[in-house]
């Protein structure tokens, strides 16, 4: 059974989608103004891992990541270099989508830009000023928490005692609230600035929160069932969301919220603030594989934070190089004929080590280890000659599996399933030949789930991909 940390009940919880087979999710993207950084993408692996597990689980997706591409710092650099914010974000967007593809990590359904969904987030802050929720200040238009009591219940966070004076740490707005918590869902911009669009309220930008509110509810409905992004984004952001969309429908958000810990450098956060952030790009000039820094970011349980080194990179480099080492020694191993069930049995056991692990609040660090115990016992049995060639396929298949959510075989995968592909049908004419003929078809149809024809000519059996 899948559980999760959910952060909204601070408790481990049984994972129930509210439709038994679909599973709608929302993952904070990223703000294009420059390009991410290793501490980003540890954010958005993690993502990419909770994705792929809940397809592994046999779940359908709308998975849902934002492209923050209007923001204060994205108007202020734009402005620097003379650009417009489109001009100015769209090599961030491209960059982004390629160090993100370069990683392993799958698109996700559906990222939508906030620029394109100015006209949702206007019609939510109308329904919060009808209200009451909303009112108006300066020009720019405030979140009334005081009308929303439960203000707090994904952070934790006591604001009792703490309200007047408070403004500077929690919102840095210079403008007029009626209290300190409240924030700024529109912001007015002056009349010469290029960037604003007209509301019923006013000429103006969204705030930041408002956008991911849009977003998620435009896709994803008013009540959806996880929410994900980095522990930082906990307070304040997710919890605006919560308090803006809950405050317009009435209804639960997000049901799950999951956050994931930082990246950490010499022990302290990766940030571009701090300046001591790597980008993807930093690192792979360095000589260093996307599928290392992937295999490292995702090696700790993402509630976990991780202190990224080289040492650490070089470690997983070589962690890497044996994964793919196991693989292609199984793929081009002399096997006699056989079965060795003894080893099928310890491969299906990692695999079910592997489930345990992942459903227990996704701790990739464990389902690793049962991979690497697998490799162990199938380089051992090579070693020993004790794996039979009807062994093959089923630890090629189970290593498959593990690596629909890990994804750190690499590219080398492609040319391996052609060999996995050979290797099952020599071993399907082998079961012919011996008139075995229930595996044969068993071995047809497995080939035929995986979309693989076969076609019987007189030079041989051919096949290809439908
Ligand atoms: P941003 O582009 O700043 O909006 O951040 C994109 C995502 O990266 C958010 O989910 C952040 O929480 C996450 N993030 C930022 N810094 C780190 C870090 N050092 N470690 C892990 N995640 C981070
Ligand atoms: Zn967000």
């Amino acid at each position: 059974m899948l559980k999760f940390h959910n952060t909204l009940s601070d408790k481990l919880e049984e994972f129930h989608p509210q439709n038994d087979e679909e599973v709608r999710f929302y993952m904070c993207g990223p703000t294009v103004w420059s390009y991410a950084h290793i501490g980003n993408f540890r954010t958005f692996v993690f993502g990419d891992i909770l994705r792929r597990y809940l397809k592994y689980k046999g779940y359908n997706l709308t998975h849902v990541m934002n492209l923050t591409d209007v923001d204060d710092r994205i108007i202020n650099e734009a402005r620097k270099v003379g650009k417009t914010i489109d001009e100015f974000v769209q090599p961030f967007i491209e960059a982004f989508w390629e160090d993100f593809d370069s990683l392993g990590c799958e698109r996700p359904e559906i990222a939508p830009r906030a620029t394109q969904h100015i006209q949702e987030m206007i019609e939510i802050i109308e329904s919060l000023l009808i209200k009451g929720k909303a009112y108006e200040s300066d020009g720019s238009i405030y979140y009334r928490i005081s009308a929303f009591p439960e203000y707090g219940k994904l952070s934790k966070i006591n604001f009792a005692g703490n309200i007047v004076g408070a403004s500077e740490r929690i919102d840095t707005d210079k403008y007029e609230k009626e209290d300190a918590r409240d924030f700024a869902l529109w912001k007015l911009v002056d009349k010469d600035e290029p960037t604003g669009w007209d509301a019923s309220f006013g000429r103006g930008r969204p705030g930041w929160h408002i956008e991911c509110s849009a977003m998620a509810m435009k896709y994803l409905g008013a009540s959806f069932d996880i929410h994900g992004g980095g522990i930082d984004l906990q307070f304040p952001h997710h919890e605006n969301e919560i308090a803006q969309s809950e405050g317009a429908t009435g209804q639960q958000f997000a049901k799950y919220w999951l956050h994931g810990e930082f990246l950490k450098i010499e022990n302290e956060k990766m940030s571009k603030s701090l300046g001591n952030e790597f980008t993807f790009r930093d690192i792979q000039s360095r000589g260093h594989s996307p599928t290392a820094i992937r295999y490292l970011l995702l090696s700790v349980p993402y509630h976990k934070q991780l202190n990224f080194t080289f040492e650490n990179l070089q470690g997983a480099e070589n962690t890497i190089e044996r994964l793919r080492d196991f693989r292609k020694r199984l793929r081009e191993a002399n096997l006699r004929s056989g079965a060795n069930f003894d080893l099928q049995n310890a491969a299906k056991n990692a695999l079910r080590d592997f489930t345990t692990a992942m459903d227990d609040n996704l701790n990739t660090s464990i389902a690793l280890a049962s991979l690497h115990n697998l490799v162990r016992e199938v380089n051992t049995a090579l070693a020993n000659e004790t794996i039979l060639a009807e062994d093959r396929p089923v630890i090629f298949e189970i290593t498959e599996k593990f690596d629909a959510v890990f994804n750190i075989f690499g590219e080398e995968k492609a040319e391996m399933l052609d060999a996995e592909i050979e290797s099952l049908i020599e071993e399907r004419q082998t079961a012919r030949h011996n008139r075995d003929f229930a595996r044969s078809d068993e071995i047809r149809d497995l080939l035929a789930e995986k979309n693989i024809v076969l076609e019987d000519t007189k030079d041989g059996v051919r096949w290809k991909k439908k």
